[in-house]
């Protein structure tokens, strides 16, 4: 999978070199390439953000770089006229700092016939860094996509596709795993990093004529920048695909998997010893009853859920309930639509 994030701050991005996604990476699994939006700024502040129409408290971030930046990493296939954008790979010496008002080359990013990936110095080590480029912009290598699971994942190597675009957000849909796991078919997807109040919102409606665009929450609160959302949707998209994970299995036993834990979170675990300062691990989990141990960890998800978050209990299936997990809502006088599950 080919993911591209474009933010003010590269080097937010430095978690993703570590642990499974880091390895996930050095595999190939997950091609991720980090831009700095400034570097699509056309003045000498490189400036991204203006004051919003309206009025009001804060700023807004401007189009014309958004689409120049978009515009330059999604390449030529999206480009009327076929221009060519650069590949636009950036490392972590980018910040937030108007460096004086020194003046910074504007990539030529969309002009016709231009530029092809810059290649990134080999052993380049900054953050949000990635390997030299050997896709072409508007490419996508079919590396890590499982033929035939996702909607564009069947095209042949080297056919330009268009990225699914990503825009975190709080006012966007929320963020789950099923989205997760929607998300974690595509072979390309597109990340774009707001920060003060928003991008300015035609940047959504025009790229919404070529892309798909969601807007996603990742909850009901507000972060000062989208950085750290896509940190969140990168990590829980990038532990389903293929090979990330040592055991495939988790992924089915998670919170929240579609499938028998639809609606449900995890209860407890444990592991060794089987007594620390006085508590013992649950017998049943000791026992080597593979029947007895998944009935008690369903019956501790159905537990849990009703204690932590009732409205995902209220929101089970009662097709997917069978008579035993009926007795114990009603021993936790929790009724699941109970006409329904009346027999
Ligand atoms: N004024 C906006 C919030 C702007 S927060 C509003 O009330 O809706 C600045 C940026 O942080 C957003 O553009 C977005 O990229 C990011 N952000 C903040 N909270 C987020 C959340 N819950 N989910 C996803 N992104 C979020």
């Amino acid at each position: 999978m080919r993911l591209d994030i474009i933010s003010i701050f590269p080097e937010y991005f430095a978690p993703l070199d570590v642990s499974l996604i880091g390895k996930a990476r050095e595999r190939g699994t997950l091609d991720v390439r980090v831009h700095q939006l400034r570097d699509w700024a056309y003045d000498v502040h490189r400036t991204v953000d203006d004051t919003p129409y309206g009025g009001g408290p804060g700023m807004v971030m401007k189009p014309e770089v958004w689409g120049e930046a978009i515009d330059a990493v999604i390449g030529a296939s999206a480009v009327p006229g076929g221009a060519r954008g650069g590949g636009h790979v950036q490392g972590s010496d980018e910040d937030e700092g108007r460096d004086g008002g020194e003046a910074r080359a504007t990539p030529q990013a969309s002009a016709p016939g231009s530029v092809l990936p810059q290649p990134v110095a080999p052993g380049a080590d900054a953050p949000g860094t990635v390997e030299p480029g050997t896709v072409e912009p508007g490419t996508v290598e079919p590396a890590g996509v499982e033929p035939g699971t996702g909607a564009s994942a069947t095209v042949a190597s080297g056919t330009p596709v268009l990225p699914r675009m990503i825009v975190p957000t709080p006012s966007g849909r929320p963020f789950s795993q099923e989205l997760a796991q929607e998300l974690a078919q595509e072979p390309w997807l597109l990340f774009a990093c707001g920060r003060y109040e928003g991008i300015d919102s035609r940047v959504m409606e025009d790229y919404s004529g070529r892309l798909r665009v969601d807007e996603v929450s990742i909850g009901d609160y507000v972060l000062a920048g989208g950085e750290v959302a896509v940190l969140v949707m990168v990590e829980a998209i990038g532990r389903l695909l293929p090979g990330v994970l040592g055991n495939a299995q988790s992924v089915v036993d998670d919170s929240f998997a579609p499938g028998s834990m639809e609606n449900l979170v995890e209860g407890p675990v444990y592991t060794k010893p089987p007594v620390w300062r006085g508590h013992e691990v649950p017998a049943v989990l000791l026992s080597g009853h593979h029947g007895n141990v998944a009935r008690w960890r369903r019956d501790e998800a159905i537990r849990r859920t009703v204690r932590n978050r009732p409205e995902l209990a209220a929101a089970l299936d009662p097709a997917k309930l069978d008579k035993h997990d009926r007795k114990l809502l009603d021993e936790l006088s929790f009724r699941v639509r109970r006409k329904d599950v009346a027999n």
